[in-house]
């Protein structure tokens, strides 16, 4: 079986770059089936509400449960407060199996790490090159599991995806996707030092075509186990202890000030897959 990790769908409310204006599935659950891709895990693009984005990708999620799987995205600091009541409503009425976050939006941050430590979900954190941060994150929160996708930079940041791979070696709780990561010897490196119980396969679609993404795993020539680790196996089991607990949700609150505000405007009009 093959499940993709790491795909978008549904539309986002801005209009920079297709990373928040509409990650259109039609195309992707084509080329999906022509590669044998049996399984998606989607979550929302870029957008100003995850509450709502969330919901939209939960609709998808839930006409096919069978083939799709949800994450939840989360703004880290415009959602604070609420974080918990959005994975509440995620986990108990979508049945959503993970994280989603970036740091183009905001920095993660504990509420969220103790959010999923609460339901046992994993954390899907793009960091964009800032690694030093997965340090923390696998020392403060151990029983928290982390993927750190595009080993570390989707812009191809060399110097960050070479420092990633020792964390991600040294860490039982740091994973990597293969999603976007173009320079295979980092890959093959990835695979060597920290190995397949490491390594999950993603797409990044629909903007990445997941055949062309699928066969950077067959090009590592892992062997059958291995494989079978990086194209299901390690997902499963991370999404294997999901629970609901037994505590009140968090009442919608929100914190965002008028400078959040504003360098949130500011940071609109940059290109995420560019820093
Ligand atoms: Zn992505």
């Amino acid at each position: 079986m093959i499940i993709d990790a790491h795909c978008h769908a549904g539309k986002g409310d801005g209009l920079t770059g297709p990373w928040d204006t509409n990650a259109a599935i039609r195309d992707y659950l084509k080329w999906a089936s022509e590669y044998g891709i049996s399984k998606t895990v989607f979550f929302a693009a870029f957008h100003s509400d995850y509450a709502l984005a969330n919901r939209e990708v939960a609709k998808i999620v839930l006409a096919n449960p069978a083939r799709f799987y949800g994450f939840a995205f989360v703004h880290a600091s415009r959602d604070a407060g609420r974080i918990s009541s959005m994975i509440q409503e995620a986990v108990s009425s979508f049945g959503f199996c993970g994280i989603k976050l970036h740091r183009y939006d905001a920095r993660i941050t504990r509420e969220v790490c103790e959010t999923a430590r609460l339901y046992a979900l994993p954390v899907l954190y793009d960091v964009m090159g800032e690694i030093a941060s997965v340090h923390l994150l696998a020392r403060e929160y151990p029983d928290v599991n982390f993927i750190i996708p595009h080993l570390g930079s989707f812009a191809d940041d060399w110097k960050a995806q070479q420092a990633f791979i020792d964390p991600l070696s040294r860490f039982p709780n740091i994973y990597t996707d293969s999603s976007g990561v173009r320079r295979f010897d980092l890959l093959k490196e990835a695979f060597c030092r920290a190995g397949a119980n490491k390594i999950l396969f993603g797409s990044d679609g629909p903007w990445l075509h997941p055949g062309v993404e699928l066969e950077k795993i067959f090009a590592l020539r892992s062997g059958e186990n291995a494989q079978r680790r990086m194209l299901s196996e390690n997902f499963l089991e991370l999404i294997s202890q999901v629970k609901l607990p037994k505590t009140k949700t968090t009442r919608l609150v929100t914190r965002r000030t008028s400078g959040h505000a504003l360098k949130a405007l500011v940071l609109e009009q940059r290109d995420p897959w560019l820093l």
